[in-house]
C-alpha cells in the first residue's frame, strides 16, 4: 500500500538517513520507535510530502507520489504538537482540508459532524479552539487528520506530554478507532509499551537503513 525505497536525507550536507526503505501493507498499524533526533519527524514529512528528499521514492497504492503536493496525497497528518489554527474554531479546523479541495459546504459540514462524533466531541463543534484541554485538542487534531478520508494516517508521538490515565484513555480509543475503520497507520513514539499496544508491527528507525 505504502511503499517507501531507499530514501535519503541530509541536513548541511550532513546524513540524517540514507537509503532508508519501509513497506506498509493496506490496513496495517506500525510503530516507529527510535532515539530522539534519529529523523522520526523527518521521515513522516517526507511521506506527508513537506520535506523535500535528496532520493528515494514514495509509493501509494502503486502510484508514484514523490513529486506530489502535500494536499493531493491523501494522507493525513496529526502533528506532535497538534498546530491547530488559533484563528478558526473546532467545526473550522476538523473541515480544514475539505475547504482547501473545494468540497461543497454541505458536505464539508457532514463530514465534519462525522468526524467530531467518531472522536466522541461532536458536543464541542463551535468552540474556540483556544479553549480545549490537552485531551481533546489531541482529539480534533485525529479529527482533522481523518476527515478527507486519507489512505495513510501519520501520527507524530500523539500521546506525549498527556497524564497517565488520559494516556491510556486515548491510546485505547485511538486503537479502537483505527482497528475498526482499518486505516493504514504510522504511528511514531518512543514508548515501547504504548507501540506495543497500538501496533501490528513495532519498527526502529535504524533497522529501516540498508
Ligand atoms: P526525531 O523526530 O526522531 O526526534 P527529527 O526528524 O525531528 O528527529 O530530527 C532529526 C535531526 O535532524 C535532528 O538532529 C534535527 O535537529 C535535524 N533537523 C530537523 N529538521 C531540520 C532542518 N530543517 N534543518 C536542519 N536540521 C534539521
Ligand atoms: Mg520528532
Amino acid at each position: 500500500m505504502l511503499e517507501i525505497k531507499n530514501i535519503t536525507v541530509n541536513y548541511e550536507s550532513r546524513p540524517l538517513f540514507t537509503n532508508l526503505s519501509l513497506t506498509i501493507q493496506r490496513g496495517e498499524i506500525v510503530a516507529l520507535t527510535g532515539p530522539s533526533g534519529s529523523g522520526k519527524t523527518t521521515l513522516l514529512r517526507c511521506i506527508a510530502g513537506l520535506e523535500v528528499m535528496d532520493a528515494g521514492t514514495i509509493l501509494l497504492n502503486n502510484n508514484d507520489i514523490t513529486n506530489r503536493p502535500a494536499h493531493k496525497r491523501q494522507i493525513g497528518l496529526v502533528f506532535q504538537d497538534n498546530q491547530l489554527f488559533p484563528h478558526l474554531n473546532v467545526s473550522q479546523n476538523v473541515g480544514y482540508s475539505l475547504k482547501i479541495q473545494r468540497v461543497a459546504k454541505q458536505t464539508i459540514a457532514t463530514k465534519v459532524h462525522e468526524a467530531l462524533d467518531l472522536v466522541g466531541l461532536s458536543h464541542l463543534a463551535d468552540r474556540s479552539i483556544t479553549n480545549l484541554s490537552g485531551g481533546e485538542a489531541k482529539r480534533i487534531a485525529v479529527a482533522r487528520a481523518l476527515v478527507a478520508e486519507p489512505e495513510v494516517l501519520l501520527l507524530d508521538e500523539p500521546l506525549n506530554g498527556l497524564d497517565s490515565e488520559l494516556h491510556s484513555r486515548l491510546l485505547e480509543d485511538l486503537r479502537a478507532l483505527l482497528t475498526a475503520r482499518g486505516t493504514t497507520t504510522l504511528h511514531v513514539t518512543h514508548d515501547h509499551a504504548e507501540a506495543a499496544t497500538i501496533a501490528h508491527r513495532v519498527l526502529d528507525l535504524r533497522q529501516l537503513f540498508s
